[in-house]
C-alpha cells in the first residue's frame, strides 16, 4: 500500500502532471482477513465470521477483484470475481463456481463494492462513505476506512446486497506488484443478462378461500387466505417493491378484501422483506416473539429520503405477538399459524399455516428442493417438519412450499414421507 503512496509521489516529482493516475496504472495488490457475513442465519442479526482474501488487480483500464471466502477449512474457498471499467460505473460478476458472468448495473451490490476497494488502495485515504436507500433497509450507508491498529493497517469495508449484509476487516499482504497482469485476467466472455424486470404477481387459488401470489422475479411464493371480509397475507417477500406488487395483486384479485393480518414464516429477508408497505395500510403484525420484535425493527427503520408508504403514513406499526400458535376463523376459512421452532432446523421461531378446512399445509423452504429434473426432499429440514406435523397432529394431507418457486407447488404428504424413506 505505501508503495503506492510513493509512487504517486515519484510520478508528482518527475513530472508536473499530476500524481500517477491508479486507474491507468496496472497492479496488484492483496488483503487478507476476515468477512462477517449477516441475513439467513437462525435468529435475526445472527452472523457468521470466515476467513477471506481480496486481490485486487488493474491494468486494460479495467480493474479485478476477486473475494475468496473460506466456509469451511475442509473446501476449498469460494471465490467470486468482480470485472469493471475504470471509466463506466456497472460491473460483471462470476459467482463461485460459475462459468459465466453476468451483469450488474451502476448502483448494483458488485459495483459499490468495487467503487469501495477501488478508493481504498492506500491507508493514507480517507473514508469512502456512499449513503444510499435500500428497498429493503431503508437509508443506509456502505463504507470503506483504514483503521491504525497495532498490528499495522487495516481495512474496514460494510457491504449491504440485497439479501444480506457484511463486513470485511482486511489487512494489506505483502507490497503491491506494478507488474501487468496478464490481459486475460480481465477477460469476461460473453456476460449473460440477469435482467429480471418486477412483473404483476401471479395469482392462482390453491383451493377454496386459499390463493398463492409468486413473483417471478423475486422467486418468492406467499398466501392469501380469504375470509369473509378481509384476508390474511403469509409470506411478504423481499422488499418495499415486492410488497407493493403482493398488495396491488390483492386488490385486483380479491376486491374490498383488505389486509387485516400479515405473518412471515420466518425473518430471513425473503418472507420479511416486503412488510413496510403492508404495515402501512393498518395490517397487524402476527408472529412469534422473537419475530414480533423484529417485525418492530422493520417498522422503525429509516425510510426518510425519499419516505417510503409507512414513513409516510405516519402509523404506528400494530404487532401482535403469540406463543405456539394463532387461530384466526370466521364462517368462511381458518387459519392455524404453528411455531415449529427449533423442528425446523433452520431458525429458531418457524412458522407454518396450517389450512385445517383445506387439509392444507404451508412451509416456506422446508420441505423438497429440485435437482435437475428430480425433486429431493429437503434432508434434516424435511424430517423436522414432519416430526412437528406428527407431534401436533396437524390436520393435513397436502403440502404447499413457498420456495423454490420453480418445480413442485404441492406434495401430498404421503409422498414427502417416501421421498424421505428413499
Ligand atoms: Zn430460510
Amino acid at each position: 500500500m505505501r508503495a503506492f503512496a510513493l509512487l504517486a509521489l515519484l510520478a508528482a516529482h518527475a513530472c508536473s502532471t499530476p500524481p500517477r493516475s491508479p486507474t491507468v496504472e496496472p497492479a496488484t495488490w492483496e488483503l487478507a482477513g476476515t468477512i462477517t457475513w449477516e441475513g439467513h442465519f437462525r435468529r435475526p442479526h445472527e452472523t457468521r465470521t470466515i476467513p477471506a482474501t481480496v486481490r485486487v488487480q488493474r491494468g486494460m483500464a479495467r480493474l479485478r477483484i476477486d473475494l475468496a471466502e473460506t466456509w469451511a477449512s475442509t473446501r476449498p474457498a469460494s471465490t467470486t470475481t468482480f470485472v469493471a471499467s475504470e471509466r463506466e460505473p456497472g460491473c460483471r460478476v462470476r459467482p463461485p463456481g460459475a462459468a459465466a458472468f453476468t451483469c450488474e448495473r451502476a448502483g448494483e451490490a458488485g459495483d459499490r463494492l468495487v467503487a469501495l476497494l477501488r478508493a481504498s488502495d492506500d491507508p493514507a485515504q480517507p473514508a469512502m462513505v456512499r449513503r444510499w436507500q435500500h428497498p429493503r433497509l431503508g437509508d443506509i450507508a456502505d463504507r470503506a476506512q483504514w483503521a491504525t491498529t497495532a498490528a499495522g493497517p487495516e481495512l474496514h469495508v460494510v457491504w449491504h446486497r440485497d439479501h444480506d449484509r457484511a463486513e470485511l476487516r482486511l489487512r494489506p499482504v505483502g507490497g503491491p506488484t506494478t507488474a501487468s497482469p496478464p490481459d486475460d485476467a480481465f477477460a469476461v466472455g460473453e456476460p449473460t443478462l440477469r435482467d429480471r424486470p418486477p412483473v404483476p404477481a401471479r395469482f392462482s387459488t390453491l383451493a377454496p378461500g386459499v390463493h398463492a401470489l409468486v413473483l417471478p422475479d423475486a422467486d418468492t411464493r406467499s398466501l392469501v387466505v380469504e375470509f369473509a371480509d378481509h384476508v390474511v397475507l403469509c409470506e411478504t417477500s423481499t422488499d418495499n417493491g415486492a410488497g407493493e406488487r403482493l398488495l396491488a395483486a390483492i386488490e385486483r384479485h380479491l376486491p374490498g378484501k383488505p389486509v387485516r393480518h400479515v405473518l412471515c414464516g420466518h425473518y430471513h429477508p425473503h418472507y420479511t422483506g416486503g412488510l413496510r408497505p403492508v404495515l402501512a395500510r393498518g395490517a397487524t403484525f402476527v408472529a412469534p416473539q422473537g419475530l414480533a420484535e423484529f417485525g418492530r425493527e422493520i417498522a422503525a427503520r429509516p425510510f426518510r429520503d425519499p419516505p417510503d408508504a409507512l414513513a409516510a403514513s405516519g402509523r404506528t406499526a400494530a404487532v401482535e405477538p403469540f406463543a405456539g400458535q394463532w387461530r384466526h376463523a370466521d364462517a368462511a376459512n381458518e387459519l392455524l399459524a404453528v411455531d415449529i421452532g427449533a423442528d425446523s432446523e433452520h431458525t429458531d421461531e418457524y412458522v407454518v399455516f396450517v389450512l385445517p378446512r383445506q387439509r392444507l399445509l404451508f412451509q416456506g423452504d422446508l420441505g423438497w428442493f429440485v435437482r435437475g429434473d428430480a425433486t429431493q426432499a429437503g434432508g434434516d429440514r424435511a424430517r423436522g417438519l414432519l416430526r412437528a406435523i406428527d407431534a401436533r397432529q396437524l390436520p393435513i394431507d397436502t403440502l404447499v412450499q413457498g420456495w423454490p418457486t420453480v418445480g413442485r407447488v404441492t406434495m401430498p404428504l404421503q409422498d414427502l414421507r417416501a421421498l424421505l424413506a428413499r
